[in-house]
């Protein structure tokens, strides 16, 4: 199970003890008002391994999770579409905050935590055609684990997903994946979307990325994230010079 997704190098790789030693004696916290080179560093290389453009690090999935609602959220907003509902699956598990909690309604994690928030429509998963009937006007984003994790090691069927993207490319829908499970290396890819050939515009992955050290990211494209500016979202842990060094170094083995 390896820590459900999470040690994806096992336990105490010599690489990872070595870059959080080394890491460790120079600089443990300082405020995201400044620059932090190796956030930089591995913001890239995620780029570079990715559909994306750009990066925001949580320190987990559900904090990742979030961060792509508001995405989401803030482009409609933008662009004045008057879209704010989020499509997303039975089955599906995306953490235990609100937004995920919303997003995934299932009564095991939100049971006695009422009411949830509104604004989330859940649709069977691989089913094509009650999908098709659950978008309307106000769809403004679909969330989906290209291989559900929790609801069973269920893949979505490739032809699925290419559908998904397809609708979402004429409907003026964003495609917000959840790989926090299943992405980083756990699939035989890099990111299991790559089995598809379809690029997400939003990602949320943890887990795996940082092979025990607490970490998170939220991915997408500049497109998507045009409501992203300074200030408008933040984190004080996200991104700090621990966990940056640990995740440049578990991308450099697993890519
Ligand atoms: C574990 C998990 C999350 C939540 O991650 P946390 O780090 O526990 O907040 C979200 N989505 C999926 C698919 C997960 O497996």
């Amino acid at each position: 199970a390896s820590g459900i997704a999470v040690n994806s190098l096992g336990h105490c790789h010599p690489k990872l003890v070595n870059a959080l030693n080394r890491q460790s004696r120079m600089l443990w916290h300082v405020s995201n008002l400044y620059l932090i080179k190796k956030q930089e560093q591995f913001a890239s290389l995620l780029c570079k391994n990715s559909f994306a453009d750009k990066v925001f690090f949580t320190n987990s999935g559900t904090e990742s999770i979030e961060c792509g609602i508001k995405i989401i959220r803030g482009y409609h907003s933008h662009y004045k579409t008057g879209k704010n509902q989020i499509i997303s699956f039975n089955g599906a598990f995306h953490g235990r905050t609100f937004g995920a909690l919303s997003a995934q309604k299932n009564k095991k994690y939100s049971n006695g935590y009422g009411p949830l928030l509104s604004g989330f429509k859940q649709v069977e998963f691989n089913n094509i055609e009650k999908l098709k009937k659950a978008i309307n006007k106000k769809t403004a984003g679909i969330i989906i684990e290209p291989i559900q994790g929790e609801g069973g090691i269920r893949p979505a069927d490739i032809k699925y997903l290419r559908f998904i993207r397809k609708i979402c490319n004429e409907r003026g829908i964003l495609l917000f994946l959840d790989e926090v499970q299943c992405g980083f290396g756990r699939s035989g890819k890099l990111y299991s979307y790559e089995w598809a050939k379809i690029k997400p515009d939003i990602m949320a992955i943890a887990k795996g990325i940082g092979s025990g050290f607490p970490l998170g990211a939220c991915l997408s494209t500049n497109k998507a994230s045009i409501s992203m500016t300074k200030g408008s979202h933040g984190s004080t842990y996200g991104g700090n010079p621990l966990a940056m060094s640990v995740g440049l170094e578990v991308l450099k083995i697993i890519s």
